[in-house]
């Protein structure tokens, strides 16, 4: 077997060196470069390489225990490993974690490790797994010029005589749905195939010592996942060890390229990020988010949660405090129609011309150049057209002096006054002489207006009002950095209906507008900051994606069933309320990528 090549690393800060160990875990390699941080990863591979710190700057952290996922695995260790009895193997990890277990993450935990359990008993039942295993915390090992330690998160069973091996990777529900790269995956193969038990008591920051007994020689390993919520399970690798072994390199030697750091992509991640203070990549911008106040700890936040805030926070502090599960929506047809038009609206930007009739020819005469690439179907297509009709007269490139664009650009700063780091995602950032024109796009099957008032506007597009507190301030919107003297820009929601279209426009050099969105964003993040989570029980409660994790929601008798969300928003009246619910309904049917966070 090939070793595999590890890049170096420097380090953009002060550092100290106490060993020269690298540490890449499975999840370090999955290659999902739009939602990891090269930097961030090859901080992570190091446990060894400290920052030199002045000792009076010490990170803070939050009061909550924010894995719950990490509660179950770590129970179903102690299950597993030494027999000890569920509840009290639970009890002993949540009394022992970092930062207080809240009930709900408690609870959560306990399905968890109920599901294992039952998918465990299940797969030793049908002889899939055999009736007594080893389970202990292993890893794998290459040496040459550094030592590098392989790792996989999850929990990893051995016969009795090592040569049957089976890891489970955790998740919490449908399992074999999600596409595992197949770097990850070699890496959970590796570690079965070359298992080392690691002796107890290793610390994180040290090479890991091997315990004196070790497994047998193994033959057969498989990586199976689990889904701890639904108990559902998925075989997604059964090999040979040789096989594990040989295939290795050649599949994860491109994928660990990022530990070679270089590139920073600042996003709500840095708030949790060991190195925020000292890396460059958030832009520090303090006041930009109008809050002014004692932070306990750094926040990551983005703008669905001030639209969740205005509705309940508690919701908010389920979902980004305690990060319990989401569940997982249906698909509706209006998250199909907004995914697909973005992907239209990106691939046709990107060519820097204006979209034209010739990129729509007639239903059943082709599909244009776009949707073509795409890979749409004639029925998407004609479903889809008139949405993109209305689009060319509102299209931004229509301007003819754009000298680039930046399709799906992220925007992140960290208010340093209030400690949170704030992030969204703009569409389209057109470059011009005269300024930077950002364009959010939404598009609506029925006929709705475009909101009357600015702070109405900004209430129901909370990223509108982020990002135009963002230029104002001078955030470049392309290199991520903070301009001393900011260029000026354009702000532009546009509404795309099958039968119209409007776009609304705020100018960074309009103090009333900055005022109007700072003060609606600072509302919102003053809640979250300083108001102690309560629950709101309302009809909006059958759409909290939270709602299962909620005792105040299983207490009340529960709205019945899930109405459609424009109906439900029609019947609330009052103008303010329809335009927090309908902001509110829109951003709870957003996945939300939640993962291991190693
Ligand atoms: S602070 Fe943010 S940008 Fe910097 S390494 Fe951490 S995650 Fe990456
Ligand atoms: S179920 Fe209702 S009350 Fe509970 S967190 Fe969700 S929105 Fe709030
Ligand atoms: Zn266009």
């Amino acid at each position: 077997m090939s070793q595999v090549e590890i890049p170096p690393w420097t380090p953009p800060w002060r550092v100290v060196v106490c060993d020269r160990v690298i540490r890449v875990s499975a999840a370090h390699v999955r290659g999902e470069d739009g939602w990891e941080c090269p930097t961030q990863i090859a901080v992570k591979a190091r446990p060894a390489v400290q920052v030199d710190r002045e000792p009076s700057l010490r990170p803070t952290y939050p009061p909550f225990h924010s894995f719950a996922l990490g509660l179950a695995r770590d129970a179903a260790y102690s299950v597993t490993a030494s027999g000890t009895d569920p509840e009290v193997a639970l009890d002993r990890v949540c009394a022992s974690a970092s930062g207080e277990v809240a009930d709900a993450a408690r609870s959560v935990a306990r399905e968890a490790l109920q599901g294992y359990l039952i998918v465990l008993a299940r797969l030793r039942d049908a002889g899939t797994l055999p009736s007594e295993t080893v389970v202990r915390e292993f890893f794998a090992a290459d040496e040459v010029d550094v030592r590098v330690e392989w790792s996989a998160w999850g929990l990893l069973h051995v016969s009795r005589d090592g040569a049957d091996r089976e890891y489970h990777v955790l998740t919490w529900e449908q399992a074999g749905t999600r596409r595992r790269d197949p770097a990850y995956l070699a890496v959970y193969a590796r570690v079965a195939a070359d298992a080392i038990m690691k002796q107890e008591g290793s610390l994180w920051r040290e090479r890991w010592p091997a315990a004196p007994a070790q497994p047998g020689p193994a033959q057969r390993v498989r990586v199976r996942e689990i889904g701890v919520l639904d108990a559902t399970d998925a075989l997604l690798l059964d090999i040979s060890a040789d096989e594990a072994r040989e295939r290795f390199a050649g599949v994860v030697a491109e994928r660990v390229q990022v530990l070679g750091g270089g590139a920073t992509n600042p996003g709500t991640r840095c708030a949790s990020c060991a190195v925020r203070y000292e890396c460059p990549g958030p832009a520090r911008m303090p006041g930009v988010l109008g809050v002014a106040g004692p932070a306990l700890w750094t926040r990551g936040l983005s703008p669905g949660d001030l639209t969740t805030a205005r509705t309940c926070t508690w919701q908010v502090h389920l979902e980004r405090e305690l990060s319990l599960p989401r569940a997982r929506r249906e698909t509706t047809e209006a998250m199909i129609r907004g995914t697909h038009l973005h992907s239209w609206l990106e691939h046709a930007h990107a060519r820097l011309v204006p979209c034209s009739l010739d990129d729509l020819p007639l239903p059943g005469e082709g599909l244009g150049d776009v949707a073509e690439l795409l890979g749409w179907d004639e029925p998407s297509y004609a479903a889809l057209r008139p949405f993109l009709l209305q689009h060319i007269a509102a299209c931004p490139l229509s301007r003819d002096d754009a000298v680039a664009v930046y399709p799906e650009q992220s925007l992140t700063a960290w208010d340093t006054d209030v400690d949170v780091v704030m992030s969204t995602r703009a569409d389209l950032v057109v470059d011009t002489p005269s300024g930077w024109v950002v364009r959010e796009t939404k598009s609506v099957a029925v006929h709705h207006e475009m909101p009357q008032t600015a702070a109405d506007v900004f209430e129901r597009y909370p990223q509108v009002a982020l990002t135009l507190c963002l230029l104002a301030d001078g955030l470049d919107p392309v290199t991520g950095g903070v301009a001393v003297d900011p260029r000026p820009a354009r702000v532009e929601v546009e509404i795309l209906r099958p039968d119209g279209h409007e776009v609304r426009g705020f100018h960074t050099g309009d103090p009333e507008a900055v005022l109007i969105a700072r003060a609606s964003i600072a509302e919102a993040v003053d809640t979250i900051l300083y108001s102690p989570p309560e629950p709101t029980v309302g009809r909006h409660c059958s759409w909290c994606p939270v709602s299962r994790w909620c005792a105040a929601y299983r207490a009340s008798s529960g709205p019945s069933g899930a109405e459609a969300v424009e109906d439900d928003v029609e019947v609330q009246g009052a103008e303010r309320p329809r335009m927090s619910l309908l902001a509110y309904a829109e951003s709870v049917t957003v996945e939300i990528e939640s993962d291991i966070p190693f």
